[in-house]
């Protein structure tokens, strides 16, 4: 692998690369954009989809203890008076006497404004929930938020699913959904913006094993990412200290990737105890526990956070797959991203347009394409292609020569390490699950051969 890219180098790169492939493109662009929000095109939404993917089936699929929901996005005004986000959702801030600009105090190295030097005035709170109307008039009455968090679904349905699904302390609820905050401070790129989708656990447990329970998550979440292809060496657990906890956390780690811009929070990991659930209950006048059937009593349950960013994950895969390599007197890039995260899994490459290899090429697309996405390209050199496969960081390449026509074998060749098998066209479609799967490259499937590049 090449050395590694200056940092301010690298995000420049990547956003360069996400705009020019079609992975994220600025919100409205044709009219200028829209501060912070993005759009994520073609290749975007296979990696952010892959990802949630990866994310449910780790958690819903695979775990028998979780469930998952999914709960609209405007909720009942009290929901966010009982949860403290009206009092307690701000960010201290300051306005610049001279050019007017908002600033995060937290984020001021020093005491004048970092845009022009002027004076700043004196910090004041401002709260990052998106007020809208509901229904025709737009009075006090009709106020409604966009959640600036998807947790607080979960919670108020917390007796839904308890009575639906009869799950067993200690279990979990899961949701992936849309969050918003009129956040003072954004950008580098969709690290920090407006709108955007979170990936939110809430595990209820037996008041008393909620340390423990803490500490499996921090370690659950952290494999989470190692094993999707982050080097342990670019995650870092950090502590809230007391006065930073949020309102509602008894304990909080930030699981922070080392991001070009610097170690910032990936998802953050509370202890949040019985706060959400006494809180609803109180505003509601609805009982929310849970009936031990071993000692028959009302218990309320303590609830462990691991809290994600989709967006922010979309970021940090990005960041660790980029790569430029040096290959031959050119330079490669490659994003090295985990096969499962992968917009599409392998393509189809033809080595000429003439109709018998063109045949068997669309033959050989469309079989593959009914279990993964496939991408298909004719134009322009091999070389090339493979080129323009790595920069989105296509894991296989199949490639249908002439000889195919008599030999019913194809070349694939593997993103990494260029290295190439000859196989059997019959033996495509198990070879390529099993290599996706985890195989190693070098395994054979029956009547394969090596080829080129070992
Ligand atoms: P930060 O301190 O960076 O503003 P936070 O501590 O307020 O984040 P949480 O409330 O813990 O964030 O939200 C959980 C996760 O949701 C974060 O770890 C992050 O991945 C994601 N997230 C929060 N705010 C944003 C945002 N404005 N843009 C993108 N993702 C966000």
């Amino acid at each position: 692998m090449s050395q590694p890219l200056p940092n301010q180098d690298k995000m420049e790169k990547l956003v360069s690369l996400c705009r020019r492939r079609g992975f994220i493109f600025p919100s409205s662009e044709i009219y200028g954009g829209l501060s912070s929000c993005w759009d994520y095109g073609s290749l975007g939404v296979e990696l952010k989809r892959n990802i949630k993917q990866a994310w449910w089936q780790a958690i819903v699929q695979q775990r028998g203890d979780f469930v998952g929901l999914d709960t609209s996005i405007l909720m009942h005004p009290q929901v966010w008076e009982a949860s403290g986000h009206l009092k307690g959702f701000s960010d201290p801030m300051v306005d610049c006497k001279e050019c007017q600009q908002r600033w995060r105090t937290d984020e001021l190295e020093g005491e004048v404004c970092p845009s022009c030097g002027g004076e700043l005035t004196e910090p004041r709170q401002f709260n990052l929930m998106f007020k809208t109307f509901m229904g025709p008039v737009e009075d006090d009455a009709s106020i409604v938020y966009l959640r600036p968090e998807t947790a607080q679904g979960i919670f108020v349905n917390f007796q839904n699913v308890v009575n639906t699904t009869r799950k067993k302390l200690p279990f979990g609820i899961a949701q992936i959904g849309k969050s918003f905050r009129n956040e003072i401070t954004t950008g580098n790129f969709i690290f920090r913006s407006r709108e955007f989708e979170q990936m939110e656990i809430e595990y209820f447990v037996k008041p008393g094993t909620d340390e423990e329970w803490f500490e499996y998550w921090l370690k659950e979440r952290m494999d989470w990412y190692i094993g999707l292809g982050i080097k342990k060496e670019n995650l870092e657990l950090r502590k809230h200290d007391r006065g930073e906890l949020a309102h509602y956390a008894r304990e909080c780690f930030d699981i922070n990737y080392n991001f070009p811009m610097g170690w910032s929070e990936l998802e953050g990991i509370a202890n949040r105890g019985d706060f959400d659930l006494v809180q609803h209950a109180e505003h509601s006048g609805k009982g929310l526990s849970y009936l031990d059937e071993e000692t028959n009593e009302h218990i309320v349950p303590y609830i462990i956070e691991p809290s994600a960013g989709v967006d922010r994950s979309v970021l940090a895969f990005l960041c660790e797959a980029y790569d430029e390599e040096p290959d031959k007197d050119e330079i490669r890039t490659v994003l090295h991203l985990h096969p499962s995260l992968a917009p599409y899994k392998a393509a189809v490459l033809p080595l000429s347009k003439k109709e018998p290899l063109i045949q068997i090429a669309d033959e050989i697309h469309a079989e593959l394409r009914r279990c993964w996405m496939v991408s298909y390209d004719l134009a322009q050199s091999i070389g090339r292609r493979y080129r323009r496969q790595d920069e989105i960081g296509t894991p296989y390449c199949i490639t249908i020569d002439f000889q195919s026509l008599e030999d019913k074998q194809v070349t694939i060749r593997e993103r990494d390490s260029m290295k190439q098998l000859r196989i059997p066209i019959s033996e495509l479609n198990n070879t390529l699950a099993a290599k996706l799967g985890g195989e190693a490259f070098e395994i054979l499937p029956p009547g394969g051969s090596h080829w080129l590049g070992f």
